[in-house]
């Protein structure tokens, strides 16, 4: 049974091992499971389509892709719901695993090249496959807003009656009266309508 993160698995085979080698790809990543944040996602079974080129340099492969997608979610102040379009672009090194060190340079060398590794930042081959999972959901999820809006001057919805103040006559009124502000109505009422 494939494990859902299967799908972002990429077998960069026949790619050549030499540095300056180059290949294109182009195709679709269909999820199995949500990618995104509580309110907005990429939902499971949209695609996510990859434009992507892998080169060959000496410690690995670098890929650098354009990934697009759709992100369906709601509007936060009117509930209406929400397509977003996805592009972005990403670029990691992806290192090939370390090879067994044989001499003592070597041994410096790998030692060296560890102390390197940016630890938030180290994307390993798994002998020629690319996980592509976290570059694509980390794009994803910063691409996405916070707070959805259907329109930026979207103005909700009515707290009297729930619908949209948009689909409602501009002067939309309810006669809901504050019991705090009845009491005040009744204490200036001898004032407006009585004797001076
Ligand atoms: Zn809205
Ligand atoms: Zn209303």
């Amino acid at each position: 049974m494939a494990r859902p993160s299967d799908v972002f698995l990429f077998n960069s085979h026949d790619l050549p091992r030499r540095p300056g080698e180059m290949k294109e790809y182009s195709f679709d990543i269909t999820i199995p499971e949500r990618v995104g944040i509580d309110v907005i996602a990429v939902l499971p079974g949209e695609d996510i389509h990859c434009e992507m080129r892998l080169e060959s340099v000496s410690q690995g492969v670098l890929v650098s892709a354009e990934i697009s997608a759709i992100a369906d979610g709601e509007c936060m102040r009117c509930l209406e719901p929400i397509e977003l379009d996805i592009n972005r672009h990403i670029q990691e090194l992806y290192r090939y695993e370390p090879q067994k060190a044989h001499t003592k340079a070597e041994r410096k060398r790998a030692r060296e090249e560890e102390d390197d590794l940016d630890e938030d930042d180290d994307l390993m081959m798994d002998g020629d496959i690319i996980n592509l999972e976290t570059p694509i959901r980390d794009a994803i999820v910063l691409d996405l807003p916070i707070n959805p809006l259907c329109a930026l001057d979207c103005q909700g919805l009515c707290p009297g009656c729930g619908v949209k103040f948009s689909a409602l006559a501009p002067d939309h009124a309810h006669e809901l009266i504050d019991p705090r502000w009845a009491g005040l109505q009744g204490l200036s009422a001898p004032e407006d309508g009585g004797p001076a």
